[in-house]
C-alpha cells in the first residue's frame, strides 16, 4: 500500500486555491511556538491564519504561560514584518494580513478526563490519540463557530508524532464540525529543520518534553537513564 504523502496533498490543495485566487481562512491549532514558527511562515503565504491556542495537556500552569506568551510574541514579529512591509512572500502589499489569535481555556482537568486509563502509556501510543482527539475537536468546534471553512493543527511538524494518526482524528473532527481539515505533514520538505533555524532566529522557548506531566516524566527518565544515574 503507498503510504500518502500529506504534505503533498496540501500543496496541491494550495494550487487549487491559488488557481482560484482564493486566499482562505483558516485555523491553525498550535501547540507551541517552535512547532508554529515553520508552520505560519509557510502557511500565511497562502491562507488568512488565526491560531488557536488550546492545550488543556500542558503540564503545570507556569508552563502553559510560558508557551502561550511565546506564541504570542511570535506572532507579533511576524505581524511586524508585515507592518514594516518587510513580509514579501505572496499575499503580501497593502492588503497583507496579519495572523490572528484565539486563546482556547486551559482546564488540564479536560486532558486527564480525556486520558483516564491511559496514563501508563509511552508518547506516542494510544494516550497522545486522546490528546490529539481533544485538541481537535474543539479546533472544529472553534472553527465552525467562527466561520472558518479549513483547519489543520503545527503537531504533525513533529517527529516524534504519527502523520497518519493526526490526520486521521484531524480529519473525523473536522468532519464533525462540518469544516475541512487540510492534510499536513509539514516535517517535511525540511520543516522541522527549518522551525529550529526559526526558534534560534526568534530566540524562542523550546521546551524538551511534549507538554503532558507523563511526557515530561518519561523525559526525565530518559536523560537520568542517559547520564547513568
Ligand atoms: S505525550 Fe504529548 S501528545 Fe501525548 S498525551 Fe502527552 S501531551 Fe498529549
Amino acid at each position: 500500500m503507498n503510504k500518502r504523502n500529506y504534505a503533498k496533498e496540501l500543496e496541491a490543495r494550495i494550487e487549487q486555491f491559488q488557481k482560484a485566487g482564493e486566499y482562505p481562512k483558516l485555523l491553525l491549532h498550535a501547540c507551541c511556538a517552535p512547532c508554529s514558527s515553520y508552520c505560519l511562515e509557510y502557511l500565511r503565504e497562502f491562507f488568512d491564519v488565526t491560531v488557536f491556542f488550546y492545550n488543556p495537556n500542558i503540564t503545570s500552569d507556569g508552563e502553559y504561560r510560558k508557551r502561550v506568551a511565546e506564541e504570542k510574541r511570535l506572532i507579533e514579529e511576524y505581524n511586524r514584518q508585515v507592518e514594516e512591509g518587510s513580509f514579501t512572500g505572496m499575499n503580501s502589499g497593502p492588503g497583507a494580513r496579519k495572523i490572528g489569535i484565539i486563546e482556547g481555556v486551559y482546564d488540564p482537568g479536560q486532558f486527564y478526563e480525556a486520558v483516564k486509563g491511559l496514563e501508563e502509556c509511552r508518547e506516542g501510543g494510544e494516550r497522545c490519540r486522546k490528546c490529539f482527539e481533544l485538541r481537535l475537536t474543539e479546533t472544529g468546534r472553534v472553527a465552525k463557530e467562527m466561520g472558518f471553512e479549513y483547519m489543520t493543527t503545527t503537531l504533525t511538524i513533529s517527529p516524534l508524532k504519527n502523520a497518519d494518526v493526526l490526520n486521521e482524528v484531524g480529519r473525523e473532527a473536522a468532519a464533525r464540525s462540518d469544516v475541512t481539515y487540510l492534510p499536513s505533514d509539514f516535517k517535511k520538505k525540511n520543516g522541522y529543520k527549518r522551525s529550529i533555524e526559526l526558534s534560534q532566529m526568534f530566540g524562542l522557548y523550546r521546551q524538551d518534553f511534549c507538554g503532558c506531566s507523563f511526557s515530561k516524566a518519561q523525559r526525565e527518565l530518559e536523560k537520568e537513564n542517559r547520564s547513568g544515574l
